[in-house]
């Protein structure tokens, strides 16, 4: 039974990477096709709307405690290689929010840092010693300052290691862009890794997107570069983000832009600035990326907020 006290409200579930050990890696969070079919079995296939049934429920406020979507993050190859058959079959029609940043000349690279430090390590945490290492400060004192947070984003995300929290503390709030591409880039050079090899395998294509909008499933924004703290920007950058992925989007599917009508917020990050600036673009509802709000204590605060439960959370469930 998936639905429990904790979960008895209407929301999406999360999904980002899947793995079938040949071209699609293994790495921190995947899951199989395999699991993947048990997961939707696990979920009760009847609880799974299709994104537009979802979407037009919301509006008409219709939607039950157990009305479940499926939502994929990030324009992934590996969702459209291993995901997409399953909910074919299944004649499951889901959300995909696609960050456009993939599709121009200089790609955001976080999805290739991940390729790199979940497939040149021996795990993920000789990754952690080398980055720190590479880093080179002392950062005892800082995570002791952190305390409280690490141990807050432990309750929100319990999957996450210790080490996972530190790494994305030092990535997110400590370092710039620039100064975490470079020691990426020094990273890259030690295990004599070129990241543009990669992109085929890791992102979907042009066609690939304009595939799936053609089976019926719904094309969401999910900003342009995908920063990871997308709150910290002023508003005319905020608005540039969306406005760009709005347009890229759009004339990659030749349809007009007040066709694109859902979102998910990149990394969940966000602030009123966002929510305005949504409104403004005409988007009709959007997802946060976990389930209640650790301050708040609330659910599907707004039509920008909708939770969703990611499926790493799921599959221990599961187990
Ligand atoms: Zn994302």
């Amino acid at each position: 039974m998936y639905f429990s006290k904790n979960n008895n409200f209407f929301h999406g579930i999360m999904f980002h990477h899947f793995h079938d050990d040949k071209i699609h890696k293994r790495g921190q969070g995947s899951i199989s096709q395999r699991d993947f079919c048990r997961l939707i079995r696990f979920l009760g296939r009847k609880n799974i709307l299709s994104a537009d049934e979802f979407l037009l429920r919301y509006k008409e406020n219709k939607l039950t405690n157990k009305s479940l979507c499926l939502t994929f993050d990030d324009a992934l190859r590996c969702q459209y290689d291993i995901a997409l058959p399953v909910i074919e079959d299944l004649n499951i029609k889901a959300f995909f929010f696609i960050y456009s940043s993939i599709f121009v000349k200089d790609p955001d690279l976080f999805e290739v840092y991940r390729y790199f430090r979940m497939n040149y390590f021996k795990n993920i945490e000789e990754f952690y010693k080398d980055f720190f290492k590479v880093y080179g400060e002392n950062l005892n004192n800082y995570f002791n300052e952190k305390k409280n947070i690490i141990k807050k984003t432990k309750q929100e995300f319990p999957f996450y290691s210790l080490n996972d929290i530190r790494f994305r503390l030092v990535r997110d709030e400590i370092l710039n862009k620039d100064e975490y591409r470079k020691i990426m880039f020094e990273m890259f050079e030690q295990k004599k890794f070129s990241p543009k090899k990669f992109y085929d395998i890791l992102f979907m294509s042009k066609s690939n997107v304009i595939k799936i909008q053609k089976l019926g499933h719904v094309i969401g924004l999910h900003s342009h570069t995908h920063p990871m703290t997308l709150k910290k920007f002023s508003y005319s950058e905020q608005q540039k983000q969306y406005t760009k992925n709005l347009n890229i989007v759009s004339n990659i599917l030749k349809c007009k832009k007040s066709n694109i009508v859902s979102m998910s917020h990149p990394s969940g990050s966000y602030d009123g600035n966002t929510l305005n600036i949504l409104e403004n673009l005409g988007m009709k509802i959007g997802f946060r990326h976990s389930m209640l709000n650790a301050n708040k204590k609330k659910i599907n605060n707004s039509k920008y907020e909708i939770a969703r439960q990611d499926h790493k959370e799921i599959m221990e469930m599961m187990n």
